[in-house]
């Protein structure tokens, strides 16, 4: 992973989302919507981990990614990542966040469920691979996709009401909110 024109191996990619997804699975147990984050240096390093908090911290920007960004940069003394560097998070990023990744500038991402909602790396809008910004990112084809989209769907399904939860699934979103049913299944925020 030392050269930024080679993709990071699958063994690293792997290990990258099952740090991410025991992040999320954190999170969840803190009643935290459901997503994780982790930062792997060009040497498959691990520089940061963190989850979604935005319940605990009371604070709408603390993000997975957000925060495992700024962790990273503060640990290394630095505004940017090291070239080489590795973003996994179970979630599509949004705007907010892609815009993060943008500015600290990992080479790679990696994140496993869509967000269709709020997602900013291919579903709303593409923030990453914008060529009017000055740096993109390499996004990596998904992965566990299926396990990360779950986490999030059952955790908003087990706070729907009784009533509603016959009806479609929620939204893999940060944007779903546990508050009332919803005919269309997708609180917003
Ligand atoms: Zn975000």
């Amino acid at each position: 992973m030392t050269d930024a024109d080679v993709p990071p191996a699958d063994p690293l990619l792997e290990r990258a989302m099952a740090l991410a997804l025991e992040q999320a699975r954190r999170a969840a147990a803190l009643d935290e919507v459901p997503v994780g984050a982790v930062i792997l240096g060009p040497d498959g390093e691990l520089l940061a981990a963190d989850h979604n908090r935005t319940e605990t911290d009371h604070d709408p920007t603390a993000h997975a990614e957000r925060l495992a960004l700024s962790a990273a940069c503060a640990a290394a003394g630095a505004t940017r990542l090291p070239a080489g560097s590795l973003l996994a998070v179970t979630l599509e990023p949004c705007a907010m966040c892609a815009g993060a990744i943008v500015l600290a500038r990992p080479t790679w991402l990696l994140f496993g469920a869509l967000d269709p909602k709020a997602g900013a790396c291919g579903s709303l809008r593409d923030v990453v691979r914008d060529p009017r910004l000055n740096h993109r990112v390499a996004l990596l084809p998904r992965r566990r996709e299926v396990e990360c989209g779950a986490l999030l769907t059952d955790f908003f399904r087990a706070r729907r009401p009784a009533a509603a939860r016959e009806g479609p699934g929620p939204s893999p979103s940060y944007n779903a909110r546990p508050v009332a049913p919803d005919p269309a299944g997708l609180a917003e925020r």
